[in-house]
């Protein structure tokens, strides 16, 4: 399993660029660990996941989990 922390510590090398903001971060798949941290974060719903879109840094990533947290909250 992948630490965050280890990773955003600068242990590895960012090797990814976030389709969002164009941060660098590491991508566990691609520095070819076993898993990627964002393997342990929450799902995103489906319908907030674009497909063909890149990987998003960690804290992209946080911000559409909570804009989906957000949004699920909303009454019709
Ligand atoms: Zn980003």
């Amino acid at each position: 399993m992948t630490d965050p922390s280890t990773v955003l510590a600068g242990q590895l090398r960012p090797v990814e660029h976030c389709s969002e903001c164009g941060a660098g971060f590491v991508c566990g798949y691609v520095a070819g660990l076993p898993e990627c941290w964002c393997a342990s974060q929450p799902l995103l719903p489906a319908r907030r996941i674009v497909p063909n879109q890149h990987c998003l840094c960690p804290t992209c990533l946080q911000k559409r989990q909570a804009a989906a947290q957000e949004a699920s909250q909303t009454p019709d």
